[in-house]
């Protein structure tokens, strides 16, 4: 496959920006190959700075649920820039847009936009300690919340690819109150509580982890989780930046029907344009400052274009939830098909998936936590990822990452991501 864009500008890239990448995971897991270098995005396809054409499940991580440049979203975006770029003042779009979040997750009665998902987790956590006036918080192994100093612990994502998941720079006094649990242990979660009796402001939790690949919780634990919690006084945050608007309308809460105390958003909810959000209960969000005490601000925060973009998102999901039943068909037609070829080739492999969220392991299963996932061989994946995309499939470059499904991928397309993935693991098993 023809490379030699992509490795030029990799080659004047990695003199300017470190690694040659604004985000590590894009480094493809390497800092000496070049990954691609994007031309273009069109409905399921990208297309590459050397004229190569892939089939894209990374979907710009998440947000894109109707594929790339889509005709609908592409009029929202020029109606918007028809009305000025930004304004730094409130805007009708920006109450539309609360009020949609709301209408979909009951748990958040009041909002606050921010800028990513890493502003939406740091954001939402300061806000649970200045309610509670406590400093502790928990969060789970191998979850990602973002790069804020007191969540880089234990994290998942490129932190786990690249084995950072605590990252340098920061303080060991910032990340002192931060308690790591086992993820889909509630055994740990009541010991991290009898240990910090009264101390703990928060629990945070992907409640779907995409972040270490693909790792259901169980209902039992969701729900011990939310007792557990509101028993203690302890505020349950979702982070719901990747299973938000996703996995249902109203996400991970609805999936699980379990209303949470605070929740985050990011990715889906600007339509691709760069945008996060946390909400919840009145009388925990009335202490976001101009109304209470926690000071949280934004000179771009609900940014007009991200707003109309988000909210065209948002109403087209609304309008059709058949798509949650079409993604999910989707996922589990991967599902399936990527079964069968482990199980013809007799291979130790494991697929997890929730709804339309799918990711594989190199090891075999079952994969339920942090530990099960560390089982897997990361190498491996490196290697099955570049023989997929040699046969222009793209996948997250990592297995602590999930496939991404979305509208404009067709049964031809799945069908050939299988036919491609049985000759990947052929060849790297030849
Ligand atoms: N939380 C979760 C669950 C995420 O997956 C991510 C990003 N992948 C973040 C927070 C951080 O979002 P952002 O990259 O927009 O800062």
């Amino acid at each position: 496959m023809e490379r030699t864009n992509s490795n030029n500008l990799f080659e004047i890239a990695k003199n300017f920006i470190p690694g040659g990448v604004n985000s590590p995971v894009r480094a493809f897991g390497s800092v000496d190959k070049a990954p691609i270098f994007v031309e273009k995005g069109e409905g399921a396809y990208l297309y590459d700075v050397d004229g190569n054409k892939y089939i894209d499940f990374i979907s710009s991580w998440g947000p894109l649920i109707f594929g790339h440049s889509d005709s609908e979203m592409r009029s929202a975006f020029i109606e918007a820039l028809d009305k000025g770029v930004t304004y730094g003042l409130p805007s009708a779009i920006e109450v539309e847009m609360a009020k949609e979040i709301s209408d979909a997750y009951p748990a958040c009665e009041m909002v606050r936009m921010v800028n990513s998902g890493t502003e939406a987790t740091m954001s939402a956590i300061r806000t649970a300690r200045g309610y509670t006036g406590k400093d502790k918080f928990i969060k789970f192994e191998g979850c990602y919340h973002g790069h804020s100093d007191c969540l880089l612990v234990k994290s998942g994502s490129g932190t786990l690819t690249y084995n950072a998941p605590t990252s340098l720079g920061v303080p060991k006094d910032v990340i002192k109150d931060t308690i790591v649990c086992e993820f889909n242990s509630i055994e740990s979660v009541q010991n991290a509580i009898d240990e910090n009796k009264g101390e703990i402001a928060a629990v945070i939790i992907e409640p779907v982890p995409g972040n270490m690949g693909v790792v259901p919780p169980t209902q039992k634990f969701m729900e011990d989780l939310r007792e557990l919690t509101k028993k203690e006084g302890i505020i349950l945050i979702f982070d719901e930046v990747i299973t938000g608007f996703r996995l249902a309308y109203g996400g991970a809460s609805e999936t699980f029907n379990i209303k949470p105390d605070m929740v985050c958003f990011g990715k889906i909810i600007g339509g691709g344009l760069p945008v996060g959000a946390y909400g919840g209960r009145k009388d925990i969000m009335s202490i976001v400052s101009p109304l209470g005490g926690v000071y949280q601000a934004g000179t771009l925060s609900g940014n007009p274009l991200a707003m109309y973009l988000g909210l065209k998102t948002l109403r087209r999901l609304r309008d059709n939830k058949d798509i949650y039943t079409d993604l999910e068909r989707k996922a589990k037609r991967l599902e399936e098909g990527f079964k069968k070829n482990i199980s013809d080739l007799g291979l130790e492999i494991t697929v997890n998936r929730y709804r339309s969220m799918i990711s594989m392991f190199f090891t075999g299963g079952p994969i339920d936590s942090y530990k099960d996932v560390q089982r897997a061989d990361n190498e491996m994946y490196g290697i099955y990822f570049r023989e997929m995309l040699k046969r222009n499939i793209l996948l997250a470059p990592a297995q602590f990452e999930a496939m991404f499904m979305n509208t404009v991928l067709t049964d031809e397309h799945l069908d050939y991501t299988i036919k491609s993935h049985k000759e990947a693991l052929v060849e790297i098993n030849s």
